[in-house]
């Protein structure tokens, strides 16, 4: 699921179900009273895919990113680390890339500011892997966006707000914290949980420990994708669950080499 968390507290209407041709009416932009109020006083969680483009957006290492605009926090439900975006408090938790003009990384914002208003579930179905999604409005008490006239499709509301790629990690994110609800015989350390953070919020210290730790001697990576993983970054973070699955959560995804 996808939708920032305010204090004004979000109305989910998660029983009004929407498919991808469903309609709904809204729109947003600097003509609508409330524009940028939705930017601050909330809660904002980082996916791994989101910080990867925003630390690129921002010419950035993943290091400098973390350290300057995130914080890590430890939720004891599902027990795996969460990356929150870092309010600027000096002015009342506002977003540190919200301008009166609007946002300052907007083609690059995370998938939260992207897809709303809408949040979206998704299951994987263990029979064929394939994923089943559907979608809900999330209607705060400010936004003004709902008394616009613009009518979009679930589909053109996805496809408008750049969301396919970032459904796509999303998914991949998820079956790490279905594992981690799954497999509840595996208890995870301190350094399992660092091996967590590091492969996938830090790509440039997963890059060096996949082709500078001996990795590639220990197991069998298809050659063109060793090719990949060297220069693209997306394709390191797709890796990274890969390993992780098989790191933390024992899934027979990557294979030994024999000696
Ligand atoms: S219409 Fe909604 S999403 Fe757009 S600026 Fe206003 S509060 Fe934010
Ligand atoms: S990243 Fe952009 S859209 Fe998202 S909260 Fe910050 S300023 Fe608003």
């Amino acid at each position: 699921m996808n939708e920032p968390m305010s204090d004004r507290g979000p109305a989910i209407d998660l029983e009004a179900r929407l498919s991808l041709n469903d309609t709904f009416r809204f729109a947003c932009g600097p003509h609508v009273p409330c524009f940028t109020e939705c930017c601050g006083k909330l809660e904002l969680l980082l996916t791994p895919y989101d910080v990867l483009r925003l630390r690129r957006r921002l010419g950035m290492t993943s290091e400098e990113f973390l350290d300057r605009h995130s914080i890590t926090r430890h939720r004891t439900g599902h027990g795996l680390p969460e990356v929150m975006m870092l309010m600027d408090r000096e002015s009342g938790r506002k977003c540190p890339f919200v301008t009166s003009q609007g946002c300052t990384v907007y083609e690059d914002r995370p998938g939260a500011c992207r897809i709303y208003p809408l949040g979206r579930a998704s299951t994987r179905d263990r029979s064929d892997g394939s994923h089943r999604e559907f979608y809900f409005t999330v209607r705060e008490q400010h936004c003004k966006g709902f008394l616009e006239t613009t009518q979009w499709t679930v589909r053109e509301w996805i496809a408008d707000q750049g969301m396919e790629e970032y459904n796509r990690f999303n998914d991949l994110l998820m079956e790490l914290y279905v594992l981690k609800s799954r497999r509840k015989e595996i208890t995870l350390g301190t350094q399992h949980l660092q091996m967590f953070m590091m492969s996938l919020y830090n790509g440039e210290r997963f890059r060096e420990f996949v082709f500078k730790s001996g990795f590639l001697k220990k197991f069998k990576i298809e050659p063109e994708l060793v090719a990949s993983l060297e220069n693209d970054d997306t394709a390191l973070l797709e890796f990274a669950v890969r390993w992780l699955r098989f790191a933390l959560f024992r899934e027979p995804v990557l294979e030994v080499r024999s000696r």
